[in-house]
């Protein structure tokens, strides 16, 4: 037979008269550890619907559409919490650090659909002015020129979104079919800013 040693002994009395490390968790409120991962949020005022996080989501949790309708352009984020894995990739990449955010939440075994498992936040959109394509949403060129500061006047499309935000007026052009220097002082996508520049 061998004996226990002195050390589990002294473990032994120790813990009978000092208090429990686990919870009484559900009979009384469990209060997680500070830096828990619990189920994320999306923070719609501090969320500028870059993507950054669906990018580096592994559990493909993340995921969003962008919808032109009669001009008017959106994105809508999701998450699906039915399947994150609570890692916490999406809050460290955000760049804003607060546009999603992991909660404290762990109770969250639930017997809903998977469907109502779920939120949505709706960004808007911004188009490039001459070929309508799809160019980023608003707040992340806001975010984009707060960042650059003073050096946001290098890039004119730049200049006219923030006059248009501060609705001190907008460069006055003439709109033809053909993408001309002119141009070059709209709002415009990577591609048509080449060609107004280099080709016109
Ligand atoms: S915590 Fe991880 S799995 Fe959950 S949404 Fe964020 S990146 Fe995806
Ligand atoms: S700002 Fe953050 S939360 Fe919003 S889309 Fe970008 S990475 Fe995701």
């Amino acid at each position: 037979m061998r004996y226990p040693k002195l050390r589990e002994i002294k473990g032994a009395l120790k813990s009978l008269f000092s208090k429990p490390y686990t919870t009484k968790f559900p009979k009384e409120p469990h209060q997680p550890f500070y830096n828990f991962r619990g189920r994320p949020y999306y923070y719609q005022d501090k969320c500028i619907g870059c993507t950054a996080c669906v990018e580096v989501c592994p559990a493909r949790a993340l995921s969003f559409k962008d919808i032109v309708e009669n001009g008017v352009a959106k994105r809508i984020l999701k998450i699906n919490w039915d399947t994150c894995i609570e890692c916490g990739q999406c809050q460290l990449n955000c760049p804003t650090k607060e546009g999603i955010k992991l909660s404290n939440e762990f109770d969250i075994s639930t017997t809903e659909s998977r469907e109502n498992l779920c939120q949505i936040i709706e960004k808007e959109l911004v188009l490039c002015e001459f070929c309508k394509c799809i160019v980023a949403c608003k707040d992340h060129i806001i975010w984009t020129i707060k960042k650059l500061g003073p050096l946001y006047h290098s890039n004119t499309s730049l200049i006219g979104f923030a006059q248009n935000i501060l609705g001190i007026g907008n460069f006055i052009h003439k709109k033809t079919k053909e993408n001309l220097r002119s141009d070059r002082f709209l709002f415009l996508c990577p591609r048509c800013r080449r060609q107004s520049v280099f080709i016109s």
